[in-house]
């Protein structure tokens, strides 16, 4: 930590502040070594300065593209000061400790910026730059590495305080700038290059530095580009890494979907029930658990069979020939399950189009994980909604307290909700959604367009009241009214489950209150947008 800097090698494109700082570096008798440009700059100035080509013994050559890529420079870099062989590897070849790097690099950014033609912009693509910053990076421990100009004046002010030394403290921090700077560069080159080889290749998610998955026909919509690509590192079990036994190619909106339906469906623990979501356009159009996957996928679909033709249908437990059987008998995109029978996959095979994908497991609702979105020139970035509603304190606030039975299905409906986009409404009963109403502006009308379908399902099985009659009601959100909590009363629930948090919470708890309903805080939300 108290080695003064004795040499420094100062490589820059851009020469801002760059001879007052070599002034003072110079003046604390710190030898000063550079490339053509930048010795150029510093003799002019007056400075006493070797040219990098008098350490390496070659010309800088091919138009710069070969000026410090040799062992003089690599070796004076990356030697450790207390390893003896690497001192003797200095020794016997006439090599020299660098203490210090000053490097900013070719400014390929700008030139994409000012719109270069291709030629140019490879030309602009820095090759020895971050060689010797990635070299002096990792030999933090002995070297300091200034890839920033905004670093010279705190630079300075370390050797003023530190005997002509950097410390160590500021060697990390310096080196961790380093990385961030030359993988920042690559990205850059990356994801130009990546536009210039065409559309095939992926739009938004290059940044993300995944691997390319498989090209997709296109994306949401015939006009826009698309490509899957699975997460750097290990991957939690889903979509990602399910396998597809049969059927032709998923499509951007299959993928999509499938991944929202077997997160969905992955909250209900299979030890516990089997349970079955069904998915179109990334929302639930009915969900239930049961003893057995027939009856869940029959509940779960009769929630809202209209909107389940051509949906996905995701389980969490293996694939049986009575659940696969039924499945087949409509219109479906995807299966996915963790594991199915032979006999199951045999069904599955008599139906030309539809795909079965098995994932080996189920993800853990509970995992870490990021979230990731673009937005027009920058990436949102969040940690994926890891809450279960089974972990949160349910605190009841009504003067009745709701039922076992009503406990069971706002847990239930409080599942299905997050992953039911805002405003989210869910009817339940007895395991097994009776209404959804998704993605509306106003919580009120969610909870409408719920109500409204619990009374399309009576409808249909010619029952006389709504199936909302007796069912508990989540909301993904506070009732910032009374309003959505009162029309879910009228469809019939009796039961409530929410954040609560509202300026209005009084005012919601008397309305409840009133129409004799049960209803519990979660205190955690679920939105989904
Ligand atoms: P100068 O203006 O001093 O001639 O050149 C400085 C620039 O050259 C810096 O941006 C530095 O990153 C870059 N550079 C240093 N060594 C090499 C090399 O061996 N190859 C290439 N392509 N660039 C280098």
């Amino acid at each position: 930590d108290t080695t003064p800097v004795t040499r420094a090698l100062l490589s820059v494109s851009d020469k801002t502040g760059l001879v007052d700082f070599a002034r003072s570096l110079s003046e604390r008798g710190i030898a000063l070594v550079s490339t053509g440009g930048t010795h150029k700059a510093l003799a002019e100035a007056g400075l006493p300065v070797t040219e990098v080509s008098e350490l390496t013994r070659f010309p800088e050559m091919m138009d710069g593209r070969v000026k410090t890529l040799h062992p003089a420079v690599h070796g004076g870099l990356l030697a450790i000061r207390d390893n003896p062989e690497h001192q003797a590897a200095l020794a016997a070849h006439g090599l020299q400790a660098i203490d210090l790097l000053v490097v900013n690099l070719y400014p390929f950014e700008a030139t994409l910026e000012a719109g270069r033609p291709f030629d140019e912009c490879i030309e602009n693509i820095d090759v020895g730059g971050p060689a010797m910053i990635r070299a002096a990076a990792k030999n933090h421990a002995d070297v300091a590495v200034v890839v920033d100009v905004a670093d010279y004046a705190t630079v300075l002010a370390e050797l003023q305080t530190h005997d002509g030394a950097i410390g160590s403290e500021m060697r990390r921090r310096l080196a961790q700038k380093a990385f961030s700077r030359t993988a920042s560069y690559d990205a850059a080159i990356a994801n130009w290059f990546a536009g210039e080889i065409g559309k095939e290749d992926a739009p938004a998610f290059r940044a993300f530095g995944g691997n390319l998955g498989q090209s997709l026909r296109y994306g949401e919509n015939p006009h826009q580009s698309a490509a899957f690509y699975r997460s750097p590192g290990i991957a939690r079990p889903g979509i990602a890494t399910a396998r597809q036994i049969r059927g032709k190619a998923l499509s951007y909106n299959n993928l999509n979907d499938t991944d929202a339906a077997y997160e969905c469906v992955a909250e209900f623990d299979p030890a516990c029930s089997a349970a079955v979501a069904i998915i179109k356009h990334a929302n639930p159009c009915g969900v239930a658990e049961a003893s057995s996957l027939l009856e869940a996928y029959e509940q779960a679909l009769a929630c809202d069979p209209t909107s389940a033709f051509g949906g996905i249908v995701a389980l969490n437990r293996t694939l049986d020939v009575e659940a696969a059987k039924k499945i087949v008998e409509i219109f479906t995109e995807v299966i996915i399950a963790p594991d199915a029978s032979d006999e199951a996959m045999a069904i599955v095979g008599t139906k030309k189009n539809l795909r079965l994908l098995l994932a080996g497991a189920l993800p853990d609702p509970r995992a870490a994980g990021e979230i990731v979105r673009t937005l027009a020139g920058g990436l949102l970035i969040q940690g994926r909604d890891s809450a279960v509603v089974d972990d949160m304190p349910l605190r009841v606030v009504t003067r009745r307290e709701p039922s076992e039975a009503e406990f069971a299905d706002m847990r239930f409906a409080y599942k299905v909700a997050k992953h039911v986009k805002s405003n989210a409404i869910v009817y339940a009963r007895a395991g097994a959604t009776v209404g959804i109403g998704a993605g509306q502006m106003s919580r009120v009308d969610s909870s409408r367009i719920a109500a409204w379908k619990a009374a399309e399902g009576a409808k249909r099985i010619g029952a006389a009241e709504s199936l909302a009659k007796g069912s508990v009601v989540a909301s993904d959100a506070f009732f910032p009214f009374a309003d959505g909590l009162i029309a879910a009363a009228e469809a019939g629930a009796t039961a409530v489950i929410q954040p609560g948090g509202s300026m209005r919470d009084d005012e919601v708890i008397r309305a409840a209150d009133e129409a004799g309903l049960a209803m519990v805080f979660t205190g955690t939300r679920h939105f989904r947008h």
